[in-house]
């Protein structure tokens, strides 16, 4: 019995991401542009031909609508469809890992940042501030609720060491490379990011994350050349493969000391 009620769960859940990604994916592009999250109702860009219900339906109306606007037949970008399928596929595992608990919160909390992140990183090459206030508040606040208010305090320290960690890494870049080498964007996510675990924990985060990050990059300077390249997803799916993986400091210490 218990088993298909997490069927069940995990199937609902795969819907509720189907629809947060596709208020994710108006949420990355109307914050990345400065408009209002409510107003106008959604368009289409270049025509402005005003979506119908059955055109706003997460992944299912880019399938009917053959991936382009109704009435100007201006392709739509599918970047859209992917990010609801990713978001809704995030939700689905996060549930069937954790079923209802604190760790199902952050683990919602993580996967809608990188997807908001994914929409504004590689559309406009920014984190929006708004972005990493908004969640570096649910992040503490999740951890005044699952730690205490003392220990919430502490890791927001730990936030503040991952923050300059993470300056210094680019003062770094910078000095070797002669070229910007990490955005101001990537550091304040670092910031935030970095309340989730001890330093150790965010630290072989980052690692993972570099480590992902280097193949893509070269694909990125391939495909244009000097742009600077979007780190702020890799960074989140770090800490979304840790989390996912229950990697903690002691697994950390083990590995560094076997070695
Ligand atoms: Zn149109």
């Amino acid at each position: 019995m218990e088993q298909f009620y997490s069927i069940y769960f995990t199937i609902a859940f795969l819907i509720i991401g189907l629809i947060f990604g596709s208020f994710y994916n108006v949420v990355g592009l109307r914050l990345s542009k400065k408009e209002s999250l409510i107003f106008p109702a959604s368009h289409c860009p270049k025509c402005n031909h005003k979506l119908k219900p059955y055109e706003l339906i997460p992944v299912f109306s880019y399938i009917f609508l053959k991936g382009k606007c109704k009435k100007c037949k201006e392709p739509i970008s599918i970047m859209y469809p992917i990010v609801e399928l990713c978001t809704g596929i995030l939700f689905a595992v996060s549930f069937y890992k954790y079923g209802f608990s604190t760790d199902f919160i952050l683990a919602l909390l993580l996967s809608s940042l990188l997807m908001i992140i994914v929409v504004t990183d590689l559309n406009f090459y920014i984190i929006p501030d708004s972005i990493t206030i908004a969640f570096g508040l649910l992040i503490f606040i999740y951890n005044i609720i699952s730690k205490g208010i003392l220990d919430a305090c502490t890791y927001a320290v730990y936030g503040l060491i991952m923050f300059g960690l993470m300056y210094a890494l680019m003062m770094f870049g910078n000095a070797l490379f002669k070229k910007e080498s990490l955005g101001g964007g990537d550091i304040k996510l670092m910031g935030i990011l970095g309340m989730i675990n001890k330093p150790i924990v965010s630290i072989s985060s980052l690692t993972i994350s570099a480590f992902i990050a280097l193949p893509c990059s070269i694909y990125f300077l391939k495909k244009n050349k000097d742009k600077t390249i979007p780190f702020g997803p890799f960074l989140v799916i770090g800490f979304i493969l840790i989390m996912f993986l229950g990697i903690d400091t002691q697994d950390i210490i083990d590995f560094l000391t076997r070695a």
